[in-house]
């Protein structure tokens, strides 16, 4: 993660100093085909269902044609409940994702993975502790739900690891937890050659990867996360289900002054 760090800015000083985008600079036509987010702010574990449901029908209005909600409580009738009350409330129409954080085991998972099927959803994130390629591969021959995860690997070799075993249907690198935009590019290319779509996990709350999915021929989905949008000169910013192509040159890491100041008090 230190090593992503001084590696996001020399692509943003590369893409600074040739007065482009980031996605302009890795991308060789004029314009890229549009970028869909879901939404994955309306669906937190600690949320009462009934706040979940006003939620995931707020995201609709806006626009957004996908959400994710967690999963992973206590008691895994409770996460059926939450499940069914979202598809029920959204229709069937609207992207649904669910994300389990690793919380479940594998017999869980497979005790369960019969009613998750039922609920047509998109994928399940993270159902199983995050390096377990065994039980990985055990669940993806068990369930038709495909399985997302990448957000808690940290090379390129797991990443292999897991696509070669079958055992990944959406491929979700972070620049930030590999070793930066080279080894996520790496990771992509991988994950197209294979023919499974890359939709990132946003530790950096979208501000590079928009432009790393813009840029990359497998992804066309990316999640919504608007926590640091206050942050940044050039905030990553929905309209209508779809990102805002970035025009500013750089890699859209460029914090506000304001934001600058009162980091570096926290830190000091
Ligand atoms: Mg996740």
């Amino acid at each position: 993660m230190a090593l992503a760090a001084v590696d996001i800015a020399l692509w943003d000083l590369l893409a600074k100093s040739q007065g482009v985008p980031l996605w302009k600079m890795l991308f060789d036509q004029a314009e890229p085909p549009g970028l869909e987010a879901y939404n994955t702010n309306a669906g937190w574990l600690n949320n009462p269902v009934e706040k979940v449901v006003a939620g995931c029908l707020r995201s609709l209005d806006e626009g957004f044609k996908g959400v994710k909600i967690k999963v992973g409580s206590k008691n895994p009738e409770d996460d059926l409940e939450r499940i069914e009350a979202v598809r029920k409330a959204i229709g069937p129409h609207c992207r649904l994702m669910i994300d389990g954080n690793g919380r479940w085991d594998l017999a869980t998972a497979k005790k369960f993975a019969p009613k998750v099927d039922d609920y047509d959803l998109f994928w399940f994130e993270e159902p199983l502790y995050f390096d377990d390629l065994n039980s990985h591969i055990d669940l993806a021959k068990y369930m038709r739900t495909p399985i997302a995860l990448g957000e808690q690997l940290y090379s390129k070799h797991h990443f292999d690891a897991f696509m070669r075993a079958d055992a990944v249907k959406y491929v979700q690198p972070d620049a930030l937890r590999l070793a930066g935009i080279s080894e996520w590019l790496t990771v992509a290319d991988e994950a197209h050659k294979a023919g499974l779509p890359v939709v990132p996990h946003v530790g950096d709350m979208m501000q590079v990867h928009r432009h790393l999915s813009f840029a990359h021929p497998s992804s066309a989905l990316l999640e919504y996360i608007p926590w640091t949008q206050h942050c940044f000169e050039e905030p990553a910013i929905v309209r209508d289900g779809r990102f805002l192509l970035p025009e500013a040159p750089g890699a859209g890491t460029t914090l506000k002054a304001e934001a600058l100041a009162d980091f570096g008090k926290a830190l000091a």
